[in-house]
């Protein structure tokens, strides 16, 4: 793995790429002009607020320790700043302006009404005790709750954090305005000042044809109090249901990877239907010189072969809907090493080994059981380097480079983590013919979904898990088919064109 890369330098060289094509571009946004075009390139090379805070916590042994943490807000063009909270020792700005910078990218690619943030706090939540985590994510709410809300930012889990994190937080940020607005609410009803009682947080109304949400910024307080502190709950989305989460949200990166993937194989596979259509030789070299031999295979006449790095919350899922859907994972890893079963992991089994144990290491379950005659242990560059169809990383950035990029033998890798490939291995596995599903894309079904919840919450809403999947299926084959014809038309790679998608949707904006 690449110790020495900083990610944000790796964003901006995709964005870069990615502004050259922006620029030939022979479509509607030409009629801006050169300038006007520099001018978005140089906002979007830095983000428009960065938020540094530092944490108090009590530890359950009385001392008080400090803990860093980052909220990074990149870019509104197109709504309210979304994105996740990260808790990793190895958080840092540079980590966190990346990531937030991505989000901003696949909000619009997935042509959602939102913008792109990130948080991070520098800590193992591993080392914590229940009560020392509950209290450090609660004292990191309370630490930027004056930059979040509907309208504004709305964070949601990532690596270590999730729905019963996210409760805490929207708790503390619902108990620190509350006070707020039942004040403002008591005001207001003895006929003050009307200007005295616009509310802090407005609440933005709903598109979701990917229009900016229209802040109704200094409205005054009218209506029921009680449902506009309910409406708080969209500052938070990965909830778990009982908070105001929506059905769906949890395994939505996954099951949205999977539709992604699917996607476009299929487009794939149609081309292969119809040798006639109009790709360019280039392109198909960079995208499908060596999945060739395997478009005849997408009617599945064999199982395609995976390998998953990462077992948390966007691998496991991902596992799953792979083998409901067909496919073979042979391998998967976790921070502490891989196992290689080449019969293929039953996820359920495997994850309740990995529970049992607190690791992956000697859960060789495949059919309905766990034996050690199934399987053995990998490292994790053996793991990337397997033969298999389909590699997906799902665990930490830069973990393809230089260095075994080169080796890599699988014809497709679906990026589910954020930025696992460093830009010089980009261009290495174009070169050699490897499809790359950039993050931007094939991850966007978590924040997707994060949408759909923040909606449901400000509507006061919600909709069932078979209506989330629908809408969640269609948004990841348009989003898909949209970055696949503007390959197509640059002929270029998958990633610049979500890249080139992005830049022009926030640019129109
Ligand atoms: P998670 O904390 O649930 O799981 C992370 C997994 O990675 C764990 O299994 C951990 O053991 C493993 N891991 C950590 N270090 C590793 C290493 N060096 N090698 C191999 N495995 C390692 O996190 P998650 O939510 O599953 O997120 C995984 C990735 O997906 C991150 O890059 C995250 O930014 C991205 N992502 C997550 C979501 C989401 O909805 N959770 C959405 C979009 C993108």
């Amino acid at each position: 793995m690449a110790d020495h890369i900083n990610p944000f330098e790796s964003a901006l060289a995709q964005l870069h790429k990615a502004v050259r094509f922006v620029e030939l571009s022979n479509n509607p946004i030409n009629k801006l002009s050169n300038q006007q075009i520099k001018n978005t390139l140089q906002m979007l090379e830095q983000p428009e607020r960065e938020v540094h805070v530092n944490i108090p916590v009590t530890m359950d042994d009385g001392t008080l320790r400090m803990f860093q943490g980052y909220r990074i807000q990149y870019n509104n063009a197109r709504g309210p700043y979304k994105g996740g909270i990260r808790f990793h020792p190895h958080v840092d700005l540079h980590e966190v302006k990346a990531l937030a910078f991505w989000m901003s990218m696949k909000c619009a690619v997935a042509d959602l009404p939102l913008g792109g943030s990130k948080g991070g706090v520098v800590v193992d939540p591993k080392e914590l005790s229940a009560g020392e985590l509950e209290r450090l994510s609660r004292g990191y709410a309370r630490s930027i709750a004056d930059v979040i809300g509907p309208d504004k930012d709305v964070p949601a889990p990532d690596v270590n954090t999730n729905g019963t994190i996210m409760g805490w937080m929207v708790d503390e940020f619902i108990t620190i305005k509350r006070a707020e607005v039942l004040r403002l609410a008591e005001v207001a009803s003895k006929n003050l000042d009307p200007s005295s009682v616009s509310l802090a947080e407005s609440r933005p109304s709903v598109s979701t044809k990917g229009s900016r949400s229209q802040s109704e910024a200094g409205r005054n307080f009218s209506g029921s109090p009680q449902a506009y502190i309910d409406s708080l709950r969209a500052t938070f989305t990965g909830k778990a249901i009982k908070d105001g989460g929506s059905e769906g949200r949890e395994e939505a990166t996954g099951l949205g990877g999977l539709y992604i993937l699917l996607a476009i194989l299929a487009k794939f596979k149609s081309k292969a239907l119809n040798p006639k259509s109009k790709i360019s030789s280039k392109f198909q070299t960079q995208n499908s010189k060596r999945l060739g031999f395997r478009i005849s295979d997408l009617g599945f006449p064999r199982p395609l072969t995976v390998a998953v790095m990462g077992f948390g919350n966007v691998g496991y899922n991902m596992v799953k809907f792979l083998v409901s859907h067909g496919f073979n994972v042979i391998a998967v890893s976790d921070s502490k090493g891989g196992i290689h079963v080449p019969s293929g992991v039953n996820p359920e089994l495997t994850l309740a080994c990995k529970k049992k144990n607190g690791y992956l290491a000697g859960c060789y379950c495949s059919g309905s059981v766990c034996d050690l005659s199934k399987g053995r242990p990998i490292t994790q560059e053996q793991l990337l380097e397997l033969p298999v169809d389909i590699l997906i990383p799902a665990a930490l950035e830069n973990v393809i480079t230089k260095e075994n990029a080169p080796k890599i033998k699988a014809n497709v890798i679906l990026e589910m983590a954020n930025g696992p490939t460093t830009p010089e291995a980009d261009e290495i596995l174009a070169k050699r013919g490897i499809t790359v599903i950039p993050d931007v894309l094939a991850n966007s079904g978590g924040v997707t979904v994060s949408c759909f919840e923040w909606e449901q919450n400000l509507k006061g809403q919600h909709w069932t898990k078979e209506d989330v999947n629908k809408k969640l299926k269609r948004k990841m084959e348009v989003a898909a088919g949209a970055v696949w014809e503007t390959a197509k038309k640059h002929n270029t790679t998958l990633r610049t064109a979500a890249f080139v998608v992005a830049v022009e949707r926030i640019m129109k904006k």
